[in-house]
């Protein structure tokens, strides 16, 4: 029989593949497509259709709008339709739910789950049209009741009632012997109902569901109860239709029972949106593994057979390594295909009981069953990583990522699922910082230091409020005359309980917690002011360079706020400057290009931080409106003592001359140092050699006489 099939989506290259995959699945099978949605609509007022394929982001209607106004038809009520959704698309799918959507495909659609899911449901309308159509009285079934001994009108009647119903309805003797049968309900067994009769229900249903029926049915002869609201599966050519079921006793005119009755309904439909339902409401879209509700469910289930049976789990938490770079360098769609990979590659990994869920951007949790011990947990953790860390084929270009690990153990860590999943986050932020790609144990002492850190972060807010912070000022000196070149911001905190604290002690928490965007703030605010401020002094400083950390390069007004400051303030142009790190320039947004364009335009000066220690290369630098390169410390400790980075270190001099670029040499405690950065061709210097970080005071002093040059010994 033929089958048509109705393509609607706005897009013209959609419609073509769709049609395409039409026409692979056969001759029986046509395709007609529409771009316009209410063009389908009108044509579907007069023309049949077996299955629709909607996309559900139309520009007329949506697909949901679609479907509702299809199902609002009598003829349109029951024909299957397929909605297209774009990946994660969770609101849309329920909308199209509501609106009565058969099933769905996730775009971009493959050609195999397309045909699958197609002839399942053609095949299953068929079916339930054909059943329908087994009710509607044809003139067969009038001379099969006219033969019969001559029913009176009343029970002719009632056979028609009960013929005509789009249910199923059967009666059984004690015996189990058909007493009677509708014809919807023959018709699953594709017969007449006249040949069913008189026969036991193991001969006319199959196996599993006559031995079901049958006990069913004796415990209705024994209770004489009725039984109501069961679930009962059919399946008819291959189709399985899903049917609500009651049944009661049968009784003669004396009360006693002498069969049983069934009736039951089709709700296949009802029971997929149902099962649609709840598994969005427990599952990742994008990957199709569960979601952090079904994972907290599944922990709890398992804390709770672990304490039974004395049984030992591991919760694993996986965070991919710098997947935003992936996502933000070759865009979302790859960064899609890449969490799927890593999804299936996972699944496929672990053995049947262990459980995968996808908890975030680029966040898996894993539960380990009945594990031995911590070496077995570190074998799965090295065979997962292995897995991951194998290439990626994305768009026929290769990719590679690494992922941390932290690790908690159940129960001995926690049973709770929350306290479970904050431990093994520690442990996971262990293995980030001891260099990725590995994985780590929470231990008790992670949670000290998580501890210690919170108090850190509630003091940090405070900090801010009671006006704790304070700056100090490094001195950069020109490296051939030794002159003041500028002066590097420093931040410093005078803690009321642990005293007078260095960036190191604070500043990651800091950034951790989001209250380097606060602090940041505070710090261009101090340096403009103590900059009008020496104006009015008439001293005569050098520029001011300021740290900005990367975190806050992700608020898109940062860089209007440091104009405005420095607007506010009437600072004259290269009197402050910006330092950023090497790890910023991985983030090739245009937005991050964007602000860091804007700042140089307005006279705002880039230096490139820690060079060196970072991944960049001088390509990412080629592009880059910095002015300065700042020399890592560490190449600078180990000059005298290495000849490879005293080469790496006149190699950067020169490239980054080439590009323009002035170039600084941080951490110089010596002359043997400074006379060998000299060769190598650095512009500045800066380290305790020429001075530590000084106070407002000390400035003072050292530029009271106009601009200064470094004379051994002083400041
Ligand atoms: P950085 O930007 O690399 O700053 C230079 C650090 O090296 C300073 O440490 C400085 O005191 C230290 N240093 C300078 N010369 C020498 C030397 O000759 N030998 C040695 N061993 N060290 C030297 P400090 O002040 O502890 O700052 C540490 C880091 O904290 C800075 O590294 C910077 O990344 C960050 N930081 C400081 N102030 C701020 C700020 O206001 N905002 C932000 N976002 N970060 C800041
Ligand atoms: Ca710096
Ligand atoms: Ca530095």
């Amino acid at each position: 029989m033929h089958a048509r099939i109705v393509i609607v989506d706005d897009r013209a290259t959609n419609l073509r593949i769709y049609a395409q995959f039409v026409a692979l699945m056969g001759p029986t099978f046509s395709s007609k497509c529409f771009q316009s949605a209410s063009e389908a609509l009108a044509w579907l007022k007069s023309e049949p259709a077996d299955l629709l394929i909607v996309d559900y982001r139309m520009p007329e209607m949506t697909g949901a709008d679609f479907i509702r106004r299809v199902r609002a038809r009598g003829e349109g009520r029951n024909i299957p339709a397929i909605i297209i959704t774009a990946r994660q698309d969770r609101e849309c799918r329920i909308a199209a739910l509501d609106a009565g959507a058969t099933d769905f495909l996730q775009s971009p659609v493959t050609d195999g789950e397309f045909r699958e899911r197609a002839k399942l449901l053609i095949r299953q309308h068929r079916k339930q049209k054909e059943l329908a159509e087994s009710t509607s009285l044809s003139p067969d079934s009038n001379t099969a009741s006219e033969s019969h001994a001559e029913p009176s009108a009343a029970a002719s009647m009632l056979e028609q009632i009960i013929d005509t119903a789009p249910v199923l309805i059967n009666a059984t003797d004690r015996n189990g012997k058909l007493l009677f049968m509708n014809s919807y309900q023959a018709a699953l067994f594709g017969q007449e109902p006249e040949m069913l009769v008189g026969k036991p229900i193991s001969e006319v249903m199959e196996d599993g569901l006559a031995l079901r029926e049958t006990r069913r049915n004796r415990t209705i002869l024994q209770s004489g109860k009725a039984m109501a609201n069961f679930e009962e599966c059919h399946i008819s050519d291959g189709v399985v239709l899903t049917f609500h079921c009651n049944k009661s006793p049968l009784r003669n005119k004396d009360g006693q029972i002498i069969g049983v009755l069934t009736s039951a309904v089709d709700i296949t439909a009802r029971k997929f949106a149902e099962e649609h339902r709840a598994h969005l409401a427990l599952h990742d879209m994008l990957t199709g593994l569960p979601n952090r509700a079904l994972l907290a469910e599944k922990m709890r289930q398992t804390v709770e057979s672990c304490q039974s049976d004395g049984s030992i789990s591991a919760l694993l938490l996986v965070d991919l390594d710098r997947f935003k770079v992936i996502n933000d360098t070759r865009g979302h769609r790859a960064g899609d295909i890449l969490l799927r990979q890593v999804a299936e590659r996972l699944t496929t990994t672990l053995s049947a009981d262990d459980f995968a869920a996808r908890i975030g951007g680029d966040e898996f949790a894993i539960i380990l069953r009945n594990v031995k011990n911590v070496e077995d947990i570190s074998g799965e953790c090295l065979k997962l990583l292995a897995q991951i860390g194998r290439p990626y084929s994305i768009d026929d270009s290769l990719q590679l990522i690494g992922a941390s690990i932290g690790v908690a153990i159940i129960p001995s860590d926690g049973d709770s699922a929350d306290e479970l999943l904050r431990l093994a986050d520690l442990a996971m932020y262990e293995a980030k910082s001891r260099g990725r790609n590995c994985h780590c144990f929470f231990s008790q002492q992670l949670n000290q230091i998580a501890q210690f850190n919170a108090g850190v972060e509630a003091d940090l807010r405070v900090a801010l409020d009671e006006n704790q912070f304070f700056l100090e000022y490094q001195p950069i000196v020109d490296a051939t005359t030794l002159q003041y070149s500028g002066l590097e911001a420093l931040l410093r905190w005078h803690h009321p309980v642990r005293g007078r604290l260095m960036p190191s002690e604070f500043l990651r928490i800091a950034n951790d917690s989001g209250l380097i965007d606060r602090i940041g703030t505070w710090v261009i605010k101090a340096v403009c002011l103590q900059i009008e401020q020496f104006g009015h002094e008439n001293l005569s400083i050098p520029h001011i360079a300021v740290n900005v950390s990367p975190r806050q390069f992700q608020s898109p007004g940062m860089c209007d706020e440091i104009l405005a400051c420095i607007k506010e303030h009437s600072i004259k142009t290269g009197q402050v400057t910006v330092e950023i790190t090497e790890e910023l320039l991985l983030d090739q947004s245009p937005q991050l290009q964007n602000q860091l364009l804007k700042l140089r335009e307005n006279g705002v000066d880039i230096s490139i931080d820690d060079f060196g220690t970072g991944y960049s290369s001088l390509q990412y630098l080629r592009d880059l409106p910095a002015s300065r390169l700042k020399i890592d410390q560490t190449f600078v400790s180990r000059i005298e003592h290495s000849a490879a980075d005293r080469a790496i270190i006149s190699t950067i001099a020169h490239l980054a001359h080439a590009l323009g670029m002035r170039v600084v040499a941080e951490g110089v405690e010596n002359v043997g140092q400074r006379d060998l950065l000299r060769a190598s061709g650095c512009d500045e210097l800066q380290g305790f050699l020429f001075g530590r970080a000084l106070t407002v005071d000390q400035l003072r002093g050292l530029f009271s006489a106009g601009p200064a040059a470094y004379r051994l010994g002083a400041a």
